[in-house]
């Protein structure tokens, strides 16, 4: 016959959700996260180190050096680099294409600043159910200061943002999230919800304990503006969505969905789960 002390027990959080923490490029502005990608280009172009929008893209969601230096970290780019050089590229290299980056990131900034649709209605439905709003970025915060006054003036302002020159590490590392749920006046972390459009942002959420929301189509994985997304084949949306639907389900993302758009009835599936004692 157990004893009693042959049990455990588990402790659940059953309210309600009490904050959603939004990326920012590509899944609720930049449609296509292509801001960052076009700087990268050029920073390395001026290097003499051609790199294709693929290989500026694979490490998105990371803080900005530490994306340049993943990239001089690729096979391909290395080998290009040592053609160039004659030598591999070094961490002075990454200190100086990063300084580069800076004033070009910033100055284009506000060319890809448009919120992604649904973004609005999406926040208005949150605040009515009296969920706070966060936001978090791989941008500094002196870019992020850019996005927030563009988007203020399209009637969007998160009651949190943090960037990664707040933290002591960005993503993949929980940080960013967990500042955000310290501004927000979060008390548990499983009734939180990051939304994101890169694998280091999923987990990112999902090591702070959080639900974690994959966008797909108006992100860095499919990788396309609106108007490029909206001129595709059908065969070929439904090909780019669901390998990057794969990616990010691959990662751990709770729910995978097209964009912000899509995201209220998951949030509504997170509420009906942490009902039934479900954790993240
Ligand atoms: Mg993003």
């Amino acid at each position: 016959m157990s004893q009693i002390f042959d049990f455990g027990y588990r402790r659940s959080y059953r309210g309600a959700v009490q904050a959603v923490i939004f990326d920012w490029a590509g899944t609720i502005v930049d449609f296509g996260c292509v801001a960052p990608a076009v700087v990268f280009v050029e920073v390395f172009k001026d290097r003499r180190v051609p790199i294709s929008m693929a290989e500026a893209r694979a490490p998105m969601g990371a803080p900005k050096k530490d994306h340049i230096r993943a990239i001089t970290e690729m096979d391909s780019v290395r080998r290009r680099w040592e053609e160039a050089h004659g030598r591999p590229p070094s961490e002075a290299d990454v200190d100086a294409m990063y300084e580069d980056f800076v004033p070009r990131q910033i100055a284009c900034l506000s060319t890809y600043s448009a919120l992604i649709p649904g973004t609005l209605e999406l926040v208005a439905e949150l605040r009515r159910q009296d969920i706070k709003i966060g936001t978090n970025t791989g941008y500094s915060a002196e870019m992020a200061a850019v996005n927030l006054a563009d988007t203020k003036a399209q009637g969007f302002e998160p009651d949190s943002c943090v960037t990664a020159s707040d933290v002591p590490a960005g993503r993949p590392y929980p940080f960013m999230c967990l500042k955000n749920a310290i501004e927000l006046g979060v008390d548990c972390v499983d009734a939180c919800v990051k939304v994101d459009d890169t694998v280091p942002g999923i987990e990112e959420g999902l090591n702070a304990g959080m639900w974690s929301i994959g966008v797909t189509v108006s992100g860095n994985e499919v990788g396309l503006t609106l108007e490029e997304w909206q001129d595709l084949p059908e065969a070929e949306k439904a090909a780019r969505r669901s390998q990057a639907h794969r990616r990010l389900a691959q990662a751990g993302a709770h729910y995978v969905v097209d964009d912000v758009s899509q995201v209220l009835p998951c949030i509504d599936d997170i509420t009906q789960r942490l009902a039934r004692g479900e954790r993240p």
